[in-house]
């Protein structure tokens, strides 16, 4: 099973997993996070479009996303599978992404939810120092994260599509615990 969405809250290290194992799967990491922050540091369109939302710890305009991940998915290396991280990041743009993949006839999507502790989550980020990890904005990426991004562990799995994972363990277990739960 090629075609995964990592979900989680932040700081369950979607991101540092999600790259492990597409390397490893050799197919692209798809993070709409790492997309967002280099058109900010590239000063596109979309990057300053983008720019007070993310340092706000709010979410992006769905239009906004959308547009790019439906984009990266047409480009040829996304034929052969992929890892999306950081995105669908609500209820509508997991709407959106399914009528995308159907489009696509790129369907058979895994979920994997990485779950961890807020007080996890909170320690990593504040250790990461990254210009939305300061406290107050953690705070707001959480709560966001909550009243948004959470209700995606039901939606998925109502469709039989949902799979988790314990982030709150090393690197190196939360990688077999991946590798295992794809196998099957
Ligand atoms: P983290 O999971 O650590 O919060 P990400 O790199 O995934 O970090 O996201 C950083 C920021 O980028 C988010 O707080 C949000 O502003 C923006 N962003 C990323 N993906 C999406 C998305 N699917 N929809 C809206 N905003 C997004």
């Amino acid at each position: 099973m090629k075609r995964l969405i990592f979900l989680g809250p932040p700081g369950a290290g979607k991101g540092t997993q999600a790259k492990i194992l597409a390397e490893f799967l050799q197919i692209p990491h798809i993070s709409t996070g790492d997309i967002l922050r280099h058109a900010i540091q590239e000063k596109t369109d979309l990057g300053i479009q983008a720019q007070a939302y993310m340092d706000k710890g709010e979410l992006v305009p769905d239009k906004l996303v959308e547009d790019m991940v439906e984009e990266r998915l047409k480009k040829s290396d996304a034929k052969s599978g992929w890892i999306l991280d950081g995105f669908p990041r609500k209820v509508t743009q997991a709407e959106f992404l399914a009528k995308l993949l159907e489009n696509l006839g790129q369907g058979g999507e895994k979920v994997v939810n990485l779950d961890a502790p807020d007080e996890t989550v909170v320690s990593r980020l504040l250790g990461r120092g990254r210009k939305d990890d300061t406290k107050e904005v953690i705070r707001r990426r959480l709560e966001v994260y909550r009243d948004d991004t959470a209700p995606l562990i039901n939606y998925y799995s109502q469709r039989e599509k949902l799979l988790t994972v314990n982030g709150n363990q090393s690197q190196e277990e939360v990688f077999t615990a991946l590798q295992n739960i794809i196998a099957t």
